[in-house]
């Protein structure tokens, strides 16, 4: 029964990101199934999944092709590793049908568990670079304010969400540059226009490597769109101006597509929505619509061929690298995108996103309304000319997360910033829908904050 699940979580169970407190008083949010775009907790309640998960099941959760390719696969091979010249031909067939997906460039795949371990990958496989490059002196790493690449060291290093940094000493020589965040500019840059902002922010890379030393700088790590920091979009002056700088000083350029990829921009990539051309692409949750795990790194040719030419073996993989299973279930996710989720993102559903959420920032509450493809960003302020926030430091938003679902819909809180990213099955009407329960939510959050 739900009591005795709740019970024995409290008990038993060590969950990622959740105050154990909350759970002692609350108890667990059981989820006992699931069923299109909609997800089911153990007492009955039903909930839009505004979340996709966690922005992995891009196909929402009723996908039989995918169930079924798993189901063969485990018949025909369950496990078999990739190392020591071995492969399968899940493996094989993935990794060149994730590569012909990619920018013409990329056309190697390395395959890890998570997006996590693929960022960890990333790290050593920029050393080897420039290693075999003759440069190993290059090794600094720039990333990304309010970032988040994942939970392993590495990856928490990278991430550039203070809070995270608390519980470790994050690694040395990784540096982080401000966030491309127009609605947040404090001070001087406060009143600049977007654009001009967007190139600032870019600017800011700049000023780091020249801080650091061109001659010392390996790569840069960001997320085309920060997701979990909320949702950040850049200007679009931003990305082709750190495209520009990375070429100019040599940089390696690392796009962390762990939410992007296979297809939230209506690109298969987000490098291809925002025509960048990285030396690394980072993917992981929606490759298999999070139905298993699976990660790994897409290698730009350049990159691959410095790899190869060094003479020690490549001394780095995963028991589960390229596990059949998993690349069975992200063959069939392949597969169900190309038939039109994703085209559809691109011709239809980004426009009916804008036509239902931007709307929103005619709340009371919000002070910014913001999307592209198919994510989304209402900025919660107590007063929308100022952009005054509310006090509490991300109390009006755990409490609209909290009335989101009272209105049968999973948002997420970062802060005071409400955070969406909806499966690609939905129609028009479901994202009316959609936003119908977010301003009811929001109504909710109004009449909680004023008592
Ligand atoms: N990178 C980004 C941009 C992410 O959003 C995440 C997870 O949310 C990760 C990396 C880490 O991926 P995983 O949780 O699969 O390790």
């Amino acid at each position: 029964t739900l009591q005795q699940w709740q019970t024995a979580d409290a008990a038993h169970h060590l969950h990622p990101f959740t105050n154990q407190a909350d759970i002692n008083r609350q108890g667990s949010r059981v989820i006992s199934h699931a069923q299109g775009a909609y997800i089911f907790e153990a007492n009955g309640h039903r909930l839009l999944d505004g979340m996709s998960g966690l922005w992995c099941c891009n196909l929402g959760y009723s996908q039989p092709r995918i169930n079924q390719a798993i189901a063969a696969q485990l018949e025909e091979l369950p496990y078999y590793n990739t190392f020591f010249q071995c492969t399968h031909p899940r493996a094989t067939e993935l990794a060149q049908a994730i590569c012909n997906k990619a920018p013409a460039h990329l056309n190697r795949v390395f395959f890890t568990n998570s997006g996590s371990e693929a960022n960890d990958s990333v790290l050593r496989f920029v050393h080897r670079y420039w290693d075999a490059r003759g440069k190993p002196q290059r090794k600094a790493i720039i990333a990304r304010e309010n970032a988040y690449h994942g939970s392993t060291i590495a990856g928490a290093s990278l991430g550039g969400m203070g809070f995270m940094h608390e519980q470790f000493e994050p690694l040395r020589g990784i540096h982080h540059i401000p966030q491309p965040y127009w609605f947040g500019a404090k001070g001087d840059n406060a009143d600049m226009d977007e654009q001009d902002f967007g190139l600032w922010a870019a600017n800011q890379l700049e000023n780091k490597i020249l801080a650091l030393g061109p001659d010392n700088v390996a790569a840069f790590f960001a997320e085309p769109i920060q997701g979990a920091g909320g949702v950040i979009i850049p200007p679009d002056s931003y990305w082709p101006r750190i495209q520009e700088i990375c070429r100019q000083y040599d940089v390696l350029l690392v796009v962390d597509e762990v939410i992007f990829g296979f297809g939230r921009t209506g690109e298969w990539f987000a490098s291809q929505f925002y025509q960048l051309e990285p030396d690394f692409i980072v993917f992981a949750k929606g490759v298999t619509n999070g139905f298993v795990p699976l990660g790994g790194v897409l290698v730009s040719d350049r990159v691959s061929e410095a790899l190869l030419s060094h003479t020690n073996d490549l001394a780095h993989g995963f028991t589960y690298s390229g596990h059949p299973v998993a690349c069975a279930a992200a063959l069939a996710t392949l597969d169900i995108l190309a038939e039109g989720p994703i085209s559809r993102i691109k011709n239809e559903l980004s426009q009916t996103m804008r036509d239902y959420w931007l709307p929103l920032a005619d709340h009371p509450l919000v002070g910014q309304a913001r999307c592209k493809g198919l994510v989304g960003a209402l900025e919660l302020v107590k007063d929308k000319a100022s952009k005054q926030r509310f006090a509490g430091n991300g109390h009006a938003g755990t409490v609209c997360r909290n009335m989101s679902l009272q209105a049968g819909l999973v948002m997420r809180a970062t802060g005071d910033t409400m955070i969406i990213a909806p499966p690609f099955i939905l129609d028009r009407n479901e994202i009316k829908d959609l936003t119908e329960r977010a301003w009811q939510a929001l109504d909710l959050t109004q009449a909680q904050l004023q008592q």
